[in-house]
């Protein structure tokens, strides 16, 4: 069963969105507004530097987390495995990122001592740390019903952060991005699913006034996301607004760069940022959402098809597969 082009082409964009969202969020990170605009005008290239001295293209633990994630799932056969996530992100950590969260640093030491795949629950532990590298759970979970996105979402976030606010993040952005690849618009996944996020878990409310030096917080880095992509028209106006709020900014970028990928498609993505992104995680990001879409598809053949003149015969259980 060969997938969908243009649903594949999407898969790449969100993967590769990550990484450039990234790469280009690195060198504001930690500053604030006032001073990304002093030292760039509106910083817009993906040139390096920042405080992590990264070369120009460069990414972080946001990007590298992720192809960890998507190592593991892809030698599951598409699966979403605890112990498995841990033990990739614990060879991860081994391998001496350039940067690593607090929370995850914590919790995978005591993975080390335990062997307890899942860390134990922390209203303390709702950093962005496993909303940021979630993207290959959502290329992985096509053919799944919301209940088991839900699962896989928890198998690989609760490895390093077991909190509902973490979890509402992660599974927002995974149910979204799948919406996006199948080609519905943002207003369907408003609708469909940052509304009922927000009605469940208020903090996420985006509207009240601009999130600029969106912290590590997962409520300050989604609503900095969900500003930037409800009122962007494009993926660069996306990207570039979320990073010019500082902060957080490889991770607003990451996430916004996986959701907007997948909204916007590839053309969307400047080439002058494919082009200066880091040669092998580009290759990796392309390679790993290609095999990651092929396993999800060959186990629910026709499963992607649905929107664009495939069989509906082979429909899956999902309503998020449906374009309603
Ligand atoms: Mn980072
Ligand atoms: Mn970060």
């Amino acid at each position: 069963m060969i997938a969908n082009a243009s649903f594949v082409a999407r898969a790449e964009a969100a993967y590769l969105g990550l990484a450039v969202g990234d790469a280009l969020g690195a060198t504001v990170e930690f500053m604030t507004p006032r001073e990304i605009a002093r030292q760039y005008g509106v910083h817009r290239e993906i040139r390096g530097g920042g405080w992590l001295n990264l070369k120009p293209g460069q990414v972080t633990d946001d990007t590298t987390m992720a192809l960890a994630l998507g190592r593991a799932i892809i030698a599951d056969g598409g699966e979403v495995k605890a112990m498995s996530c841990a033990s990739a992100f614990d060879a991860w950590m081994r391998g001496k990122p350039v940067d690593i969260g607090n929370t995850v640093r914590r919790n995978l030491i005591s993975f080390r001592r335990s062997g307890n795949p899942e860390a134990p629950p922390s209203e303390h532990d709702a950093g962005n740390g496993a909303a940021m590298r979630v993207v290959p759970v959502a290329l992985a979970s096509l053919a799944w019903n919301d209940d088991e996105v839900r699962a896989a979402v928890r198998a690989q976030s609760h490895v390093t952060h077991n909190n509902p606010v973490s979890d509402a993040a992660c599974e927002l952005i995974v149910l979204s991005v799948r919406d996006f690849l199948c080609g519905n618009p943002l207003r369907h996944v408003y609708r469909r699913h940052i509304a009922p996020t927000i009605d469940r878990f208020p903090e996420f409310a985006y509207r009240r006034r601009r999130r600029e030096n969106p912290s590590g917080w997962i409520v300050d880095t989604m609503q900095a996301v969900l500003q930037s992509l409800m009122d962007a028209d494009s993926f660069e106006h996306c990207l570039v607004d979320v990073v010019n709020r500082g902060g957080d900014a490889d991770t607003t970028g990451a996430i916004a760069g996986m959701l907007a990928g997948a909204l916007y498609g590839m053309e969307a993505i400047p080439q002058r940022w494919l082009k200066a992104l880091d040669p092998a995680v580009h290759r990796a990001c392309r390679e790993q959402a290609r095999v990651l879409v092929s396993i999800a598809e060959n186990r629910h053949p026709g499963a992607n098809r649905d929107s664009d003149g495939g069989t509906t015969s082979r429909r899956p259980a999902s309503a998020a597969m449906t374009s309603g």
